[in-house]
C-alpha cells in the first residue's frame, strides 16, 4: 500500500508539473502570439423561434502551428497576468472591425463579445471601450458580462455598466443562473438580456428542469429583459424551450463557432 501511495504522489506531481509547465509555455507566448496574430474571433449564430439569424456571439480562440488551443485554457491565465486587458482590446477592435466590414457586404447583425471581470474592473475599460466604438453602430453591440463583475465595488460596477449602455452598448448577463448572486445582480444592475445557462437548457427534459427555466423566463418577462438559452443541442430542446417562452436560442443544434470567412458564407446561404 505504501508502495502505491508513492506511484500515486509521482504521478499526480507529474500531472502537476506538465499543468504548470503548460501554463508557463501559454503565459511567455501570449504576448507574441498577439503580434503574431495568432488569436481569431470565432461567431456562433443566434436565432429566434422561427429560426431566423438575429445575431452572433464572437468567442476568442488561438491558433498555435494548426492547433486549437480553447479559452478555457488561456483566458484564466491572461487574467492572472494581466494581459486580459490588451487581449480585450483586440477583441474589442477586431468586433469593431467585422461590423464595418459585414455592414459593407450588407450583413446587418448584432455582435456579442465577452468582457472577463479581471478586464472590467480595469479603470481604463470604459475609456477604451469608448474609443473603440467610437465610429461603430452600437445598437447593434452586446456585451457579455457574468455575475462576477459584481462582487467586489458593486457601485463602481453600477457606474460603469449605465455609462456602457447610456453609450448605447447592450448589457448581457451570461450563465444566468449559476453563481449566488443572480437575482441581487437583477436587483441591483440595468441589463438588457439574460443569457439562461447550458446547464438548465441540458436539464430542461425533466419536470424539475422545465419548473427553473419556466421561473427565470417569467421573471425575465416580468422584468422587460430579453432571454436567450445557450447550448442548445436537440430539437426537443429548442421546442421546449420555445413552448416555455424563451425568445432567442444558441448552440450545436443551429451551428458551432465559425471561423469569419465560414460564418459569413452561413449567414448569406441560410434562408
Ligand atoms: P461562454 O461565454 O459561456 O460561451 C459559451 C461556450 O459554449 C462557448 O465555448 C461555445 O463554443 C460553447 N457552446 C456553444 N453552443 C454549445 C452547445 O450547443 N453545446 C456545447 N457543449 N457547447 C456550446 P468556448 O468558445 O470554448 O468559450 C468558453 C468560455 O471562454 C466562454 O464561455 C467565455 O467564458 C470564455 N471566452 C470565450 N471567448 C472569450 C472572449 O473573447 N473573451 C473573454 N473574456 N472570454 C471568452
Ligand atoms: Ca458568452
Ligand atoms: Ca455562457
Ligand atoms: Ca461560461
Amino acid at each position: 500500500a505504501k508502495k502505491m501511495g508513492k506511484n500515486k504522489y509521482v504521478i499526480f506531481d507529474e500531472n502537476l508539473k506538465n499543468k504548470i509547465n503548460k501554463e508557463i509555455q501559454i503565459k511567455t507566448t501570449m504576448n507574441q502570439a498577439l503580434v503574431n496574430n495568432e488569436f481569431k474571433l470565432f461567431y456562433q449564430p443566434k436565432f429566434d423561434k422561427n429560426k431566423n439569424i438575429i445575431g452572433c456571439e464572437a468567442l476568442i480562440r488561438w491558433i498555435r502551428d494548426g492547433q486549437i488551443i480553447s479559452p478555457l485554457d488561456f483566458i484564466p491565465i491572461a487574467e492572472k497576468s494581466g494581459f486580459i486587458i490588451q487581449l480585450g482590446n483586440w477583441i474589442m477592435e477586431e468586433v469593431a472591425k467585422v461590423q464595418q466590414e459585414w455592414l459593407n457586404k450588407g450583413i446587418k447583425l448584432e455582435i456579442s463579445f465577452n468582457v472577463s471581470a479581471v478586464q472590467f474592473r480595469n479603470e481604463k475599460f470604459v475609456n477604451d471601450l469608448k474609443e473603440i466604438f467610437k465610429k461603430s453602430q452600437r445598437n447593434l453591440i452586446e456585451m457579455e458580462i457574468t455575475e462576477s463583475v459584481f462582487i467586489q465595488e458593486k457601485d463602481k460596477a453600477k457606474t460603469i455598466i449605465n455609462e456602457i449602455r447610456d453609450y448605447g452598448i447592450r448589457i448581457s448577463l451570461d450563465d444566468f443562473g449559476t453563481g449566488y448572486s443572480s437575482l441581487s445582480f437583477l436587483r441591483e444592475f440595468e441589463i438588457d438580456v439574460l443569457k439562461i445557462d447550458k446547464s438548465f437548457v441540458d436539464e430542461i427534459y425533466s419536470e424539475e428542469g422545465k419548473v427553473y427555466v419556466q421561473t427565470i423566463l417569467n421573471m425575465a418577462e416580468n422584468l422587460h429583459l430579453e432571454t436567450i438559452a445557450e447550448g442548445v443541442e436537440t430539437e426537443e430542446q429548442f421546442n421546449i424551450l420555445k413552448s416555455l417562452g424563451c425568445k432567442y436560442f444558441q448552440g450545436y443544434l443551429f451551428s458551432k463557432p465559425l471561423p469569419k470567412e465560414e460564418f459569413e458564407k452561413f449567414v448569406l446561404s441560410y434562408s
